[in-house]
């Protein structure tokens, strides 16, 4: 159990330090067997320490280990239903600026940039529903479809991956791809990268990785 609490407080030091939250905002998780285990309820991610982490079972939601006087993350369900929904091994949620303002205005982030394929393709927006809802969960599922990240309309966004350290990356990642696909549009109509050179990319990308590893 101690190095998935490590990872988890880790990812949530280096969540605060990257700047993507405010406050109390934002929460992360790790896969550990048919449990989670979840950054507590109204705590800052710079101070979650590895035994501030809350497990919880996928299956039920129910809550297996807490420390006293901790709950778990108020977006307990969405966490879950992205387990459920995918193989992830870690979930981080932020509220970071760009995304944010991105998900007030669009349906999914414009692919301004090739790195949209880090994301598995255009990264969508999910619908509104009020926060720590069954509906959002659902909603946020949906979006993610084939996606490691989406947006939440006027709330935020998400991202996934199989380890916690690689889900963080993928949020500072986001953050950026908003803040250029905002400021770009903002300026004036930037050209937008089309699903095939989209696919080229991501063959080019896959061609490298198997390279790279052959050489090791
Ligand atoms: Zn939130």
């Amino acid at each position: 159990m101690d190095a998935p609490r490590h990872a988890l407080s880790d990812g949530a030091r280096a969540v605060a330090e990257s700047g993507l939250v405010k406050g109390t905002a934002g929460n992360l998780s790790v896969r550990v067997g048919e449990d989670m285990l979840i950054t507590p309820r109204r705590c800052a991610l710079a101070a979650v320490e590895p035994h501030d982490c809350v497990r919880v079972r996928l299956r039920d939601g129910a809550v297996l280990e807490a420390p006293a006087g901790s709950e778990a993350s108020s977006e307990t369900p969405l966490h879950r239903a992205v387990y459920d929904a995918s193989e992830a091994g870690a979930v981080v949620h932020t509220h970071s600026h760009f995304a944010t303002v991105l998900s007030t205005l669009v349906d999914e982030i414009p692919p301004v940039h090739y790195g949209t394929v880090a994301f598995g393709g255009r990264v969508r927006v999910a619908r509104y529903a009020t926060f720590g809802t069954d509906e959002l969960a659902a909603s946020v599922a949906e979006a993610l479809r084939g996606r490691r990240a989406a947006l939440l309309a006027n709330h935020g966004a998400v991202t996934l991956a199989d380890r916690v350290d690689r889900a963080v990356d993928l949020a500072i990642e986001l953050e950026w791809l908003a803040s250029v696909a905002y400021h770009a549009t903002l300026a004036g109509q930037p050209s937008l990268l089309d699903d095939a050179e989209l696919e080229r990319v991501a063959e080019q990308a896959r061609t490298l990785r198997y390279a790279a590893a052959e050489a090791r």
